[in-house]
């Protein structure tokens, strides 16, 4: 993966301080038994958005990635990482979006 910069990682519930996500928990015994990467980020899901228009000839624009979760012990949802990429453009224009994602992993 290219250069992943990330801007902020929040590790507690801004509600009741649980360090604990629902993601995290139902991942965590697949983690364990080698199905899911130990150091795959999970999250709820993931949305992104171009931070600077592609308004000349590149190969790539710098995209914000907003992680969510819900809180284990609270059941707020949260944003959980925030990070940026810079995405190839091909991906941005074919859909709308960043690259294909699966199941919330990032
Ligand atoms: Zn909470």
């Amino acid at each position: 993966m290219a250069d992943v910069k990330i801007i902020t990682d929040i590790l507690k519930c801004p509600n009741c301080g649980c360090p604990d996500t629902v993601n995290r928990a139902a991942a965590a015994p697949y983690k364990e038994d080698g199905r899911i990467p130990k150091d795959a980020y999970v999250a709820h899901s993931v949305t992104n958005k171009m931070i600077v228009p592609p308004t000349k000839v590149s190969l790539s624009v710098p995209t914000l990635f907003i992680y969510m979760d819900i809180c284990l012990d609270c059941g707020i949802l949260y944003a959980t990482r925030a990070e940026q990429r810079d995405v190839p453009i091909k991906y941005q224009m074919a859909g709308g979006g960043g690259p294909p994602r699966g199941a919330g992993f990032g």
